[in-house]
């Protein structure tokens, strides 16, 4: 799963004068198959730039026609869902035709990448951010997943590592699917009922790269993004503050307090909500 992901790099994107353009005019234009001619020597079979996102594919992006759809609409998604403004400068979708050509890809580029399912570069000044995937049963999921990284990115000055997984676990799934249909709803309730699982948000807040986040705990900070999203709307109001702290540059007050402050017995609301 995208666990292993590198979203973790603190570099951060730089906010970008470009805005997006409107998909649905990019939509317009679009012709499959008729993308900018490819370099001799180049892997890609197709390249196509849309909005924000330039993809480059080992197969017909036709193919995958539905996540080049749904891609479009997540970054309206995630704007109203989270009410922030994306302002990605660009993304670069890298899809390969298998798991053997996506490794030797970046074995040669990103070494630390190989053997990871999906994987996010964050941008410098040398460029926009990177996703890379390859074909498989998840890819869909994987390159929402990795893709809502690079939104969250431009629209953040810096993401928490916790939170900027929880949401790009939220936002991985369609649309349609995010408040009911994500598996770890009931592997929470699960949890809850068998385990008696209890939310930990100080203990999600301390983690502070990749590699301190194991898969309870992107499960886990799931659960609070869809406390903060669906539940209470002192939750949601803790949020839009989180945000605006972040947005700000000041050092930004932990959500626990901001929650805490707001939501009596902060706990139990949140088993109730997710039970
Ligand atoms: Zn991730």
């Amino acid at each position: 799963m995208r666990i292993a992901s590198l979203t973790a790099c603190l570099i951060l994107i730089a906010a970008a004068s470009v805005s997006a353009s409107p998909w649905s005019r990019i939509k317009s234009s679009l012709t499959w198959g008729g993308g900018r001619g490819q370099a001799e020597n180049s892997p890609w079979v197709d390249e196509q730039e849309l909005g924000p996102y330039l993809f480059r594919s080992e197969f017909p992006l036709q193919d995958v026609h539905g996540l080049v759809q749904d891609l479009g609409d997540l970054q309206q998604d995630l704007e109203e869902t989270l009410r922030l403004q994306c302002q990605p400068q660009s993304i670069q979708i890298h899809l390969f035709q298998s798991k053997r050509s996506y490794d030797q890809y970046l074995r040669l580029r990103i070494p630390e990448g190989v053997n990871r399912q999906a994987l996010y570069v964050p941008g410098n000044e040398a460029g926009g951010g990177r996703v890379y995937a390859y074909r498989q049963r998840d890819l869909e999921t994987d390159v929402r997943h990795e893709s809502t990284h690079a939104l969250l990115h431009s629209a953040l000055p810096y993401v928490p590592i916790w939170i900027d997984e929880g949401l790009a676990e939220y936002f991985e799934i369609p649309a349609s699917s995010r408040e009911k249909g994500h598996p770890h709803r009931k592997e929470l309730r699960d949890a809850i009922r068998y385990q008696g699982w209890r939310p930990n948000i100080e203990k999600l807040e301390t983690k502070r790269k990749l590699l301190d986040m194991n898969g309870k705990d992107y499960r886990d900070s799931w659960g609070i993004v869809h406390f903060l999203l669906h539940g209470p709307k002192e939750a949601r109001l803790a949020l839009d503050i989180y945000f605006e702290e972040i947005q700000s540059g000041a050092k930004e007050t932990p959500l626990s307090q901001q929650l805490k402050k707001r939501i009596p017995h902060l706990d139990q609301a949140i088993i109730d909500h997710l039970k």
